[in-house]
C-alpha cells in the first residue's frame, strides 16, 4: 500500500469544496489514514515547497496560503501517488481536463485549490513535515 501527502489550500478550503474533494478520493477507493485542519505557518510552508524557493512565485504560493487553514491528509491505496495526481490535473487551469479537480474548479496557477505528491521521496518528506513521525 502506498501512502501519499494530498492538501486542500486556503482557497479550496474558503470555497467550500473539501466535502467535494474528500468524496472524489474516497469514490475512487483511495483511503484517508489522517486529516487535520491547520492554519499553515510560513515555516512549515517554506519546507514545503522548499524545491520552488528560487522560483518567481515562490513568495507570492507562500504568502497567499500562509496564516490560513488548510487540510492536510494522508491518503492510502494502491499507485495513490499517480493516481491522486492524475485526479488533480495540471497545475495551469488552462492546461487542466475538465473531470479533474483543478480542470473542473480551479480558475488560477497560484490558487489552484489542491497539493498531491508527485513522488515517493515528496510523499515520504511532506507527510513527515506535516504530520511529523507518528505516521
Ligand atoms: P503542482 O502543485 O501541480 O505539483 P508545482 O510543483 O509545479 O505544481 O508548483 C507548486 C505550486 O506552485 C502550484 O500548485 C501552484 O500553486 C504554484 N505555481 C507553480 N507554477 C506557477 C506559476 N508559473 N505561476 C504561479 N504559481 C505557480
Ligand atoms: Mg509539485
Amino acid at each position: 500500500m502506498e501512502r501519499t501527502f494530498v492538501m486542500i489550500k486556503p482557497d479550496g478550503v474558503d470555497r467550500g469544496l473539501v466535502g467535494e474533494i474528500i468524496s472524489r478520493i474516497e469514490n475512487k477507493g483511495l483511503k484517508l489514514l489522517n486529516l487535520k485542519l491547520i492554519c499553515a505557518s510560513s515555516d512549515i510552508l517554506e519546507n514545503h515547497y522548499m524545491e520552488h524557493r528560487n522560483k518567481p512565485f515562490f513568495q507570492d504560493l507562500v504568502d497567499s496560503m500562509k496564516d490560513k487553514s488548510v487540510l492536510a491528509m494522508v491518503v492510502e491505496g494502491e499507485n495513490s501517488i499517480k493516481l491522486m495526481r492524475i485526479m488533480v490535473g495540471d497545475k495551469d487551469p488552462l492546461c487542466a481536463f475538465p473531470g479533474t479537480i483543478r480542470g473542473d474548479y480551479a480558475f488560477e496557477t497560484t490558487r489552484n485549490l489542491i497539493h498531491a505528491s508527485d513522488s515517493l521521496e515528496a510523499a515520504e518528506r511532506e507527510i513527515k513535515i506535516w504530520f511529523g513521525d507518528k505516521l
